[in-house]
């Protein structure tokens, strides 16, 4: 079996026990939207959730791409990246983590940043009192397109500033 086949019978084990504790339907829907999220790469829209799931001659509506975004992510097994862009960005819950990010402030584009030291530090760092599920952190700024279109120049930050006068 290979490693995307187990993956998918993983999560759909995943969502079949969390729909029959909750006493929810076990619908066709659900399990084929699991299993476009499982088969993507990286982040996607819920309108791009919709056209995936319509090249898959699976056709939904937006409202139950929406129901059942809402239903994944409670489920753990989506991600709602939590920053606000025009429309929100999801993404399947999957090794490696964690992860730190880098946001665009102006395209709400993301990337990964795959830096060993922060990510190891991050990984152990402990978190009493709370059960962590998967580690992520986000760094804001700008893209270097969008850096290039906004000539957008590096200010001095105030602590720099103050720094100049005493
Ligand atoms: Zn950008």
């Amino acid at each position: 079996m290979s490693e995307q086949n187990n993956l998918q019978e993983i999560v759909a084990e995943r969502l079949q026990a969390y729909l029959k504790a909750r006493k929810l339907r076990h619908t066709p829907e659900r399990f084929a939207i699991l299993e476009a999220i499982y088969e993507t790469e990286g982040t996607f829209t819920a309108e791009q959730l919709r056209e995936i799931m319509e090249k898959k001659r699976f056709p939904v509506s937006i409202a139950t791409v929406y129901a059942t975004t809402r239903l994944l992510v409670e489920a753990n097994l989506l991600m709602r990246h939590p920053y606000n862009s025009a429309s929100a960005l999801f993404e399947r819950i999957i090794d490696p983590y964690p992860r730190v990010y880098l946001v665009c402030g102006k395209c709400g584009n993301i990337s990964q940043l795959k830096n060993k030291e922060l990510l190891n530090v991050f990984e152990q760092t402990r978190t009493p009192r709370f059960t962590t599920t998967h580690r992520i952190a986000y760094i804001y700024g700008f893209c270097s397109k969008c850096q290039r279109s906004l000539r957008y120049k590096k200010r001095p930050s105030i602590k720099q500033k103050n720094q100049k006068h005493t």
